[in-house]
């Protein structure tokens, strides 16, 4: 099996395996992540006895486009990767007017947490994503953008998956991108996402202090939560509070929440009451995110939240001294919410054994 690009360990072991000094990796690392080359033999810093030595023994990526779409008003563009073994994931490049470009990269194919709203939910989890999968989204779509003259600037885990559930690929992947000598994006600049993994919570406030967490909330009490999401059977809302708050005490960072607005479902006026008692004193920012009904995907009658509701939601907050924000629904036209384009390829969950077993042992608390 050949080594991956971003497996530092491994090429190293190999340049030693060939008698090179060990700075030659610091003109490969150069090359792949300073110059974007697309392949070894592109690398002229190094011989081309050397380069023919390894052009066999380290693969730039196992990914091979599948689909793209760019949605109507160019500023979304959303990848369909197929990975070595089949599976189909996503990542979503947001282009915005004020000239940040930000990734938003997949760590699971597929997703064992179930959240009724979401179509990767639906798939069920195929298996976990290597950390060299991940940086291999941003690694292409970063070569993608140069033609643009552009650059990604903010990456976000919030594609297909929990993060949190894959943590030792999520940790070394962030520790490549964070790396000054590789893709050096600012820690801040990227956000984990978690649908409420305490455990994860605990070991990302060690390990990533100054990386940015947001949480799916989507419901303000654990009977709603409870009906669209079934991590809080294992993570009630009191445990996971308690969690950020020791995350807060630790990091000083303000936890953002994702809130989804689903008529009917999250959106009843006293939930807006409850959202501001619940998050009132912490340090807290609300994203409401009008439910993106995936041209009939989902086939379960799900509709977004009227925009003066929301407004609603925001006032109530306002008041309760908390920031809020509605997210700008990029590239609805294009089916950017994640797992759509997956599951319109596939049209049924399909999940493996290993993905069935990793759901078991997350439902026993493991
Ligand atoms: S919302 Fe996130 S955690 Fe929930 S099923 Fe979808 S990908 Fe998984």
């Amino acid at each position: 099996m050949p080594v991956s690009v971003h497996d530092e360990a491994g090429i190293k072991a190999l340049l030693s395996g060939f008698g090179e000094k060990p700075f030659r990796y610091a003109q490969i690392a150069q090359a792949v992540y300073k110059d974007l080359v697309p392949d070894i033999d592109s690398i002229t810093t190094i011989s081309k006895e050397l380069r023919e030595k390894l052009s066999s023994e380290i693969v730039f990526s196992t990914l091979s486009l599948r689909s793209e779409e760019t949605s109507d008003n160019g500023q979304t563009t959303k990848f369909l990767f197929e990975t070595h073994d089949g599976k189909l994931i996503e990542a979503v490049i947001m282009r915005h007017l004020s000239g940040r470009n930000t990734l938003c990269v997949s760590c699971q194919a597929g997703c064992p947490m179930g959240c009724s709203f979401c179509a990767t939910g639906k798939l069920g989890l195929f298996r976990n994503l290597t950390a060299w999968e991940i940086l291999e989204q941003f690694d292409f779509v970063q070569k993608r953008l140069v033609s643009e003259d552009r650059k990604i600037r903010n990456v976000v885990f919030m594609g297909m998956g929990e993060p949190f559930l894959n943590y030792k690929n999520l940790k070394m992947a962030i520790s490549v991108l964070c790396d000054q000598k590789k893709y050096d994006v600012s820690n801040r600049r990227i956000t984990v996402s978690t649908c409420g993994i305490v455990p994860g919570i605990e070991k990302f406030a060690e390990d990533f202090p100054q990386v940015s967490l947001a949480v799916s909330l989507h419901a303000p009490n654990d009977e709603t939560r409870k009906s669209i999401m079934p991590v809080e059977n294992t993570y009630p809302l009191a445990d996971l509070m308690a969690s950020l708050d020791r995350y807060v005490e630790k990091t000083n960072k303000r936890v953002f929440y994702e809130y989804i607005m689903i008529s009917g479902v999250t959106d009843h006026p006293r939930f807006a009451t409850e959202l501001a008692e619940l998050l009132r004193g912490r340090l807290a920012h609300v994203n409401f995110i009008p439910y993106n009904p995936g041209e009939g995907i989902m086939g379960n009658g799900m509709l977004p939240t009227s925009k003066l509701l929301i407004k609603k939601f925001q006032d109530t907050l306002e008041k309760a001294g908390i920031p809020s924000t509605v997210r700008h629904t990029m590239g609805d036209d294009i089916d950017a919410a994640c797992g759509q384009l997956a599951m319109k390829e596939r049209g049924e969950s399909l999940a493996t054994e290993t993905g069935k077993s990793i759901s078991k042992a997350f439902r026993k608390g493991e």
